[in-house]
């Protein structure tokens, strides 16, 4: 039966498209909120990223990543819903239109944006909640939007725990407290920098999303996105989220973590080369990258083993550079050795030699 809210065309949730624009600089942005960028991921790549941080500093990042994504899902909340609103709800939790803005609304735009599913159990709509959380690609992430939601909505974060059930499948249960305090970072609303473009990716005639799109599948039950051919699994994110948790992690361990990022990324990019990158040239990366809503790809010189890249616009710069090396690694069959550097105007330029 036809979905009304997919568009027949592409596939895509409408909702999608239509609540974020590609622009043709190279940036996917919120429309309600231009400044508010997004990325549209492979998962695999920043689990696999997270894991090989660990892995690199030999200790769990669970907690720093829930806490991080917390404070950067309830700053996102606060800018989107007015303090009007959130008082409204905090005041009707326990009735279905504010239960709707609370619970439903946010799994909704979590299934929508391939995050997995969560189902409401149980709660007194004032101490705790009990809730089925199946196919999240990363919990940590998960619990953090959760505990994120709370703290923006009736000012408590949970202290959740999970028990794992199945595969894929978690029972969370969210105590509210206090907000706790401990990390050292603040939460920083990072700014990017916007030069225009003149990029034109191919339009769907229905929705106006970038065509790109349709090579996905779209399973709104169970809040996944995957490449058809590949079924590697992709997620609209915030890359600020992202760089939040980098800070984070920077601050609480005492030392700078660019390069470990930059080796993981480079590590994961050359060992699960993505169906999508099947080639290293100017055309392949700029689509690529301004798709994934990364940057704008201005320059790309090759000379004999040398490659000197300009990205207008850049966001995650140390995974941009980690996945260059990465490329390069597989399309020269050689290590190589990067150079970087962030222009004033906030270009990122990057030159990669033979190591
Ligand atoms: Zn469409």
């Amino acid at each position: 039966m036809k979905n009304p809210f997919i568009c027949s065309v592409c596939g895509v949730p409408k909702v999608i498209t239509s609540e974020n624009i590609w622009l043709d600089n190279g940036t996917i942005v919120q429309r309600r909120d231009p400044l508010h960028r997004m990325v549209f991921l492979e998962v695999d790549n920043i689990k696999g990223l997270f894991e090989g941080i660990e892995r690199i500093i030999g200790i769990s990042l669970e907690r720093i990543i829930m806490v991080a994504q917390s404070r950067y899902t309830s700053e996102y909340i606060k800018r989107f819903m007015p303090s009007g609103v959130r008082l409204f709800v905090n005041r009707n939790l326990h009735r279905l239109p504010g239960r709707r803005l609370a619970f439903i609304l946010p799994s909704y735009l979590g299934r929508m944006m391939g995050y997995g599913a969560a189902k409401l159990l149980h709660s007194d709509y004032k101490n705790y909640m009990v809730m089925k959380v199946t196919d999240p690609w990363y919990l940590p992430l998960y619990l953090g939007n959760i505990r994120g939601v709370t703290d923006a909505l009736v000012a408590k974060v949970g202290t959740g725990v999970y028990l794992k059930i199945g595969p894929e499948q978690y029972i969370v249960t969210t105590n509210t407290s206090e907000a706790e305090e401990g990390l050292k970072g603040r939460f920083v609303y990072r700014e990017y920098h916007s030069k225009s473009g003149d990029l034109s990716l191919e339009r769907c005639s229905g929705c106006g999303g970038p065509m790109e799109l349709s090579r996905y599948r779209w399973d709104v039950k169970r809040g996944i996105i995957e490449e058809r051919n590949s079924h590697q699994r992709m997620a609209l994110l915030g890359p600020g989220e992202h760089e939040a948790i980098f800070d984070e992690l920077q601050a609480e361990l005492g030392e700078d973590i660019t390069q470990t990022i930059i080796e993981a990324q480079q590590l994961f990019v050359s060992t699960e080369l993505l169906t999508s990158w099947n080639a290293f040239d100017f055309a392949t990366l700029q689509k690529q990258m301004a798709f994934r809503g990364m940057g704008n790809l201005r320059e790309l010189v090759a000379e004999g083993d040398k490659v000197r890249l300009r990205v207008e616009n850049p966001c995650l710069i140390a995974m941009l550079v980690g996945m260059t090396l990465g490329l390069y690694e597989i399309f020269y069959r050689k290590a190589g050795d990067a150079r970087w550097e962030v222009a004033e105007d906030g270009d990122l330029k990057i030159e990669v030699s033979p190591k």
